[in-house]
């Protein structure tokens, strides 16, 4: 987690690098610092716990701080509680190594332990601290070499870790290196950046290097030079990014989450369109065939929070229509469950930032098996997309809000097309059937376009449910997988405690929760299982509970719920694509109704890339 920025050149640093956390403050947002060399060659740090503003009135917005080489950190804490003194950058004593970090270092307690028996101080309870020292340890053992310090480092810890750091000796310097954790610097004229993430340095160049796992980089104004662990030189490519900088802003909407429901249609339509050529399914891109298509005899999907519930609900959608085994796993699981997999399986992994460490660690474990995986990944050139064998990108643009809502639905599109790519390459649907599907598939953005501009009665029921303590989402099938969605959504930004259920499990225990008063969401898009639902919603409503039903169009027997929220008729492999936008709106409401921050939400960040 975490945002880390870094600037040597000819301009004032703190202005740069503030303006880049700005843009990556959905990394992370519990504090924030920066450190810049001025002119005597001092490293002045300031650090602020709480939002990135805090640090722009601390600095008098970058004013206070001379010097033009500097490094700078919005934290998501692992180790230690939010506060300034465990806000980056850290300090070895004396100053003389100054460092941002993204990342855990596991061995950080059994490292620190050693450096204290050699008369190291701590001031913090961060791991970081401990990399400032440790390399401070080495730096001075090893008589002053700053690339050789890092790569004895390396060596050392155990862990994930993007790193920035200054050497007092060293002015107008900074070295990088990472493992597990994201990191990309860009060259302009005379000027050299570091960031976590595009976005922070578009402004100023679209010319980026992709640093490699295990690798080291030393940055001088408008140079960058790349080395292995045994300090070799590498050659790399310069990559030119064409991603649209106003994509990253507001455009007029009061929050980034409600710009994103909006673009919505756009990111389902573009990723439709990446693969959909004249009414058929190209996978060329993605570079998987019809041979290994047809031989593989079970999938596993692979995923974090919402692109967990992607996974969930494409089990039922690939099952259904290309009749394959699915299992569905939360990565954090995948990787230590032994997971039974062989020369037929298929791992398929999904990420917006490709970034997630737990994702990235299941491929690796993939990986070691031997077996193929294909990541559905948004952000281009990312850790998941470069090392997975197959990748399908989603064409949603940056997300910013912390819930995700585009990626998501760029995701589930991009999953029905491979679904129904495996079916056709099977041989389980015929030409006709393979046709209509994808005229399904295209009709999905116009549909949801139709949810997301008819609000009103949405943001109605919003503000009638604002102050509920308690929600429950049920559904059955595919039903259940939106209601997972929709629930999480609800949850990560309005607080309100909410829990999914396969609605005939309710009366197996979580039916006890129902008080008069509590409000059941029931998903009715499945055609053979609304009667089903609607009874386990009935069974709430005896108990006290108030009945919202998010139904298909035309489904009269919703009319017994308290409320309905009706969406377009679709075809129901499909319908999780237009009932959870409803969700998503409600969600978003009720956080603003609440007062709370809807795109940063509390104890989040968007791409998880620690364990
Ligand atoms: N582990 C470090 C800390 O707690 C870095 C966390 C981050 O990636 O923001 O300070």
């Amino acid at each position: 987690m975490c945002g880390i920025v870094g600037y040597v050149g000819g301009k004032q640093a703190s202005k740069i690098l503030l303006e880049g956390l700005s843009k990556l403050e959905y990394r992370g947002y519990d504090s924030a610092g920066i450190a810049v060399r001025n002119d005597d060659g001092n490293i002045n740090i300031v650090r602020t716990k709480g939002k990135l503003k805090n640090l722009i009135e601390k600095t008098n917005n970058g004013e206070d701080l001379e010097g033009s080489c500097g490094i700078g950190h919005t934290r998501w804490a692992t180790h230690g509680e939010p506060s300034e003194k465990n806000a980056h950058p850290h300090y070895s004593e004396k100053d003389s190594v100054v460092v941002v970090h993204n990342g855990i270092i596991e061995n950080y307690a059994e490292i620190k332990e050693k450096l204290i028996e050699k008369g190291y101080k701590f001031y913090s309870q961060t791991d970081t601290e401990v990399v400032a020292n440790l390399i401070d340890y080495y730096y001075k053992e090893i008589e002053n070499d700053p690339l050789d310090a890092i790569k004895k480092f390396m060596l050392r810890v155990r862990g994930s870790y993007a790193i920035a750091v200054m050497y007092k000796d060293c002015p107008n310097e900074i070295y990088a290196v990472r493992k597990d954790s994201p990191m990309i610097i860009g060259i302009a004229d005379g000027e050299t950046f570091i960031a976590s993430d595009v976005p922070a340095m578009l402004k100023y160049t679209r010319d980026v290097y992709y640093i490699d796992n295990m690798e080291l980089a030393k940055i001088t104004a408008g140079k960058a030079e790349f080395f292995n662990s045994d300090e070799e030189v590498i050659e790399k490519e310069l990559v030119h990014i064409t991603m649209d900088e106003t994509a990253a802003e507001k455009n007029g909407f009061e929050h980034f989450m409600m710009k994103e429901i909006h673009e919505q249609p756009e990111a389902i339509k573009k990723t439709i369109n990446s693969i959909v050529e004249d009414g058929k399914i190209n996978l060329e891109k993605v570079g998987i065939d019809a041979e290994k298509i047809k031989n593989y005899n079970q999938i596993f999907i692979v995923g974090c929070g919402s692109a967990y519930h992607v996974g969930v609900t494409l089990k039922y959608v690939f099952e259904s229509i290309a009749k394959i085994p699915v299992q569905v796993d939360f990565a954090s699981e995948f990787r230590y469950r032994s997971p039974l997999l062989t020369e037929k399986t298929l791992v398929i992994l999904i990420s917006q930032s490709g970034e997630t460490a737990d994702t990235l660690a299941a491929l690796k474990e993939a990986k070691k098996h031997n077996v193929d995986t294909l990541s559905i990944v948004n952000v281009v050139g990312s850790s998941i997309a470069r090392a997975s064998e197959y990748v399908l990108y989603t064409l949603a643009g940056p997300e910013i809000a912390v819930a995700t809502t585009k990626a998501y639905s760029a995701q589930l599109v991009a999953g029905y097309l491979l679904a129904v790519q495996f079916a056709k390459e099977r041989d389980v649907i015929d030409d006709k059937e393979y046709k209509n599907l994808i005229e399904e598939i295209n009709a999905i953005p116009e549909k949801v376009d139709e949810v997301v501009n008819t609000q009103e009665d949405i943001k109605h029921l919003a503000s009638m449910f604002s102050n509920v303590d308690d929600v429950f989402m049920i559904g059955r099938g595919i039903d259940y997988a939106i209601s997972l969605e929709g629930s999480l959504k609800m949850k990560e930004v309005s607080y309100v405690h909410t829990e999914a259920y396969a609605a005939g499990e309710l009366k197996h225990g979580t039916i006890s929760l129902i008080e008069d008063g509590t409000l059941v969401i029931g998903l009715l898009t499945q055609k053979s299982l609304i009667e089903k639902t609607l009874s386990n919603m009935q069974e709430t409503k005896s108990r006290g509970a108030r009945l919202l039903a998010v139904a298909t169009n035309g489904i009269g027997a919703a009319k017994s719920c308290d409320y309905v929220i009706n969406i377009p008729k679709i075809n129901p492999y499909f319908s999780a694509s237009v009932a959870v936008i409803p969700l998503q709106i409600m969600s978003y409401y009720m956080s603003v109704l609440r007062g709370l921050d809807v795109d940063k939400p509390r104890n989040l960040a968007k791409s998880v890339t620690v364990e």
